[in-house]
């Protein structure tokens, strides 16, 4: 096969093939794409593109075939991907240049630099552009012989609007902001200690008080202006009043991010290494040791804990943070610390929350007492946009920029739905630097969001050099559960993504989702923290929700019902839920744990939920792993498991429509004999595995090495609990139909059946489903009947990660689940 090998030729032998993260560190690659990305971007402002794009394709030859040493090669990769970038740059001018701002070299009219060609993504598709995902699926879509309704977007032409002269896009809204009295923080100098800062912050002044209101109350309920200190400051202050020496300090987060960065920002404060005093525990990884006394982590974990340890004996200090997040595992935590704190009167609760639903939260806990902590808020001036806009995020580039001209200095924070827009942002805005000559140096651009890197998302805090300004691109995270100092401009598309629950259907997805008005003016506030602030919203708050409807009232709950059954709660109707779910929510979940086998016919939970519940991850998929123990395949499904569980990151897609054509076909080696999704991502594995975990044969695979890694570490984890559950690791790669079975044991509910338009159709579900375009079998002859992983509503509802079963399996499998009719 001769692509294959095309895609080989820059192999070396397995045995020099290193690890580049071992051999140099994360820091020294970081430091070194730094460098690099310096250097280019240096020299793109004084060259031509293309002539920088030759110059890049001439070096990129002269690595062809060459034996290269570990900094070569990054270098090498770093070079790939701007000459990517440079290319898709050279794509682009043709159709998108701002003609009139300046034709003459140099000659900038400032009014007309906001000048910008229409182009809109994803015409004819609702006020948003069309998402990555959306153009995926449409590419896909149209390279398949199988036409479904690919929408026809043609692209504008090459016509240029005008949208702003000056702010006049933007309607100033009537200013209801509180103008507080308010220190002055800008005669401090950026090289004042820690412990000045700390300090500085609003919850000092109050240190004393608090305490002795925690002492005096079991539960109390803080509320504070985010970045008031309460997160990172509460903790240590309980540790100098000595509740550290009758237990730990337990701090729940609902993200996993923001559980990592203020440990490791609490640790760095009292002068620790991160895991030794002050800790973090997330899913698939406990930073934890037995010094521990201050432990950040997320609600889930918590929930987890209490499993072990029905009574939380090891902790003095429970600190239910960002409640009025109201995450599903929050909101169970509620029902079961309010209960604890009847039992173990020695127990301290902390409800904290950055906005004003403490009376609720109060109530909850039979009138608990309320402390606010008085918070210092400089004026935020809001404006709107009047103009409805189809493409949102090239919106909020064009407001970037307009504020970077016309704006003093002071770092901008864009609000983004997730890793894929951040991204899109992140090159549109490389490109549009290059197209309006901004200076590298003065604009800074830090994405951050959940799946970030850890080491990259450091630099989010770093303060920007003198001079410039960072641009923020960042998902909901830093609403309230992280601050980012120095904002003084928000840019604000107002949508957010919110995972949705179908009980009736089953059907789960993450949706894009308007955010509400109490989201609206966390976000706007983020831009008043050190000085007066500026926040664009890109759409009318009028149009908003009051609030979010709490995570319990939209999400599935068999995990949570389980949990429950676990801890002895007979009665899940009768939970104490600050919010009660829809009965029929409740009710499909504990039919499907039944149809499971971790429940019985009384409701009890079984041996096998036990077992189930060793695991972190959701009951079908821990279903699945123990069941395979019939199977003798235990092995295949944790590394199935595993790869499942990295988030869809495993394939890289490259821009480039010619590498993503290579990608493809690298992509569809694995695929052979239409084994399907998880057969295929099983294959990866192996293969990865047999390379001795090469990152270089991820590369020339078109797979993420950072994802391959992560799957590793969860699968090693699975493995350990396998062990502890007394299950024989067995492997059995070649049995394809025992690995389709032990799929199956656990995803039954999720079978469909071929149509005759070519559809499918759930089982037992009136619910009409397709291919993911993103699967393997997408392009394949379709198969009859199949298992699916997920499904996900975009443009339609998909079935994503798939595989081929025998309906006869369905009977043999889940014969309480499925009669036999014909
Ligand atoms: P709150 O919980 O009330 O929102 P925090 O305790 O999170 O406030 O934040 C207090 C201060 O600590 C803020 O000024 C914030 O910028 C800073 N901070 C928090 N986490 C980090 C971090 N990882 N790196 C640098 N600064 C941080
Ligand atoms: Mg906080």
């Amino acid at each position: 096969n001769s692509s294959k090998k095309s895609i080989r030729k820059r192999s070396r032998e397995s045995e020099e093939e290193d690890d580049d993260d071992k051999v140099l560190g994360n820091y020294e690659i970081a430091r070194l794409r730094e460098v690099s990305r310096r250097e280019y971007l240096k020299n793109r402002e004084k060259k031509k593109i293309e002539e920088l794009r030759d110059e890049i394709e001439f070096e990129l030859s002269r690595f062809d075939g060459v034996k290269l040493t570990e900094k070569e090669e990054i270098e090498f990769r770093y070079k790939r991907e701007l000459y990517e970038l440079l290319k898709k740059t050279e794509d682009d001018v043709g159709r998108y240049r701002i003609p009139v701002a300046y034709d003459q070299e140099g000659v900038i009219d400032q009014k007309k630099r906001f000048a910008v060609a229409t182009q809109r993504y994803g015409e004819g598709s609702s006020t948003r552009g069309m998402t990555e995902q959306e153009a995926w699926e449409n590419h896909q879509a149209q390279k398949a012989t199988v036409r479904f309704g690919a929408k026809n977007k043609k692209q504008a032409s090459d016509g240029y609007e005008f949208v702003f002269d000056d702010l006049g896009g933007f309607v100033e809204t009537s200013n209801e902001v509180e103008t507080e009295k308010h220190r002055d923080r800008d005669s401090r100098t950026v090289a004042e200690k820690d412990k000045e800062e700390r300090n500085m912050l609003p919850i000092h002044a109050y240190r004393d008080e608090l305490l002795k209101l925690i002492e005096e109350n079991q539960v109390l309920v803080i509320v504070g202006e985010t970045g008031s200190g309460k997160t990172t400051q509460i903790p240590q202050y309980l540790r100098e009043a000595g509740y550290t020496k009758r237990g730990k300090i337990g701090c729940t987060q609902p993200r996993r991010i923001a559980a990592m960065s203020v440990a490791s920002r609490v640790a760095q404060e009292l002068g620790v290494k991160l895991g030794h005093e002050v800790g973090y525990s997330i899913r698939f990884e406990d930073c934890t040791s037995d010094k521990t006394v201050l432990k950040y982590m997320t609600d889930g974990m918590l929930l987890r804990e209490l499993l072990i340890e029905p009574k939380l004996d090891s902790y003095s200090v429970i600190m239910v943070d960002e409640a009025h997040e109201r995450t599903l595992s929050t909101d169970i935590l509620f029902g079961l610390v309010k209960d604890l704190a009847n039992v173990r009167p020695d127990l301290r609760l902390i409800i904290s929350s950055a906005t004003l639903e403490a009376k609720k939260f109060s109530e909850y806990f039979d009138s608990a007492r309320i402390y606010m902590i008085p918070g210092r808020r400089y004026p935020v001036e809001k404006f709107f946009n009047k103009l409805p806009e189809a493409d949102l995020l090239d919106t909020a580039i064009r407001t970037v920029f307009q504020i970077h001209e016309t704006e003093p200095l002071g770092d901008i924070l864009v609000f983004l739905t997730g890793q894929e827009e951040i991204e899109k942002a992140e090159t549109k805005l490389k490109l549009r630097m290059i197209d309006l000559r901004t200076k590298s140096s003065e604009i800074i651009i830090c994405p951050i969001y959940s799946n970030l890197p850890t080491e990259l998302q450091a630099k989010v805090f770093e303060p920007a050099p003198k001079g410039s300004r960072k641009v923020v691109l960042a998902t909901n995270i830093a609403e309230t559960s992280i601050t980012i100092d120095g904002i003084r401009y928000v840019v604000d598309p107002g949508y957010c993504k919110l995972n949705s629950y179908n009980p009736r259907t089953g059907m789960e997805s993450l949706l894009v989702t308007p955010i509400s008005k109490a989201s609206a003016e966390q976000r706007a506030g983020r831009s008043g923290r050190t000085g007066p602030g500026k926040c664009f919203r890109l759409y009318n708050v009028k149009d908003l929700e009051a609030t979010t409807v709490p995570e319990v009232q939209r999400a599935n709950l068999a995990s949570v019902v389980l949990t429950l059954k676990s801890l002895g709660i007979e009665d899940v109707f009768n939970f104490d839920f600050m919010d009660p779910p829809p009965a029929n929510a409740l009710l499909k979940a504990l039919e499907l744990l039944y149809a499971l086998g971790a429940l019985d016919g009384k409701g009890e939970i079984t041996k096998l939920g036990e077992r189930m519940l060793e695991f972190p991850v959701d009951p079908m998929l821990s279903k699945m792993i123990v069941g395979s123990e019939r199977y003798k395949c235990s092995g295949e499904m944790i590394t199935i498991a595993a790869m499942l569980s990295t988030g869809n990151s495993i394939f890289y897609r490259p821009r480039q429509v010619r590498e993503e054509y290579l990608a493809d076909i690298a992509r569809m080696n694995f695929y052979t004999e239409n084994v399907g999704d998880h057969i295929a991502l099983l294959r990866v594995y192996n293969s990865w595995k047999e390379t001795n975990y090469s990152s270089q044969w991820c590369y020339e695979n078109y797979i993420q090495s950072k994802s391959m890694r992560r799957a590793r570490d969860i699968r090693d984890q699975l493995a350990g609990l396998l062990e502890k559950i007394g299950v024989e690791l067995t492997s059995n790669p070649n049995d394809l139909d025992a690995i389709k079975k032990a799929i199956l044991a656990g995803f039954f509910p999720h079978s469909a059946k071929l149509q005759k338009d070519g559809s499918y159709r759930r089982v037992k579900e009136p619910q009409t489903v397709y291919v993911h375009p993103s699967s393997g079998l997408f392009t394949a002859s379709p198969c009859k009947w199949l298992v699916y992983h997920e499904l996900v509503l975009t443009t339609k509802e998909y079935m994503r990660h798939i595989t081929e079963m025998k309906p006869e399996w369905l009977i043999e499998i889940a014969p309480h689940y499925y009669e036999l009719k014909d």
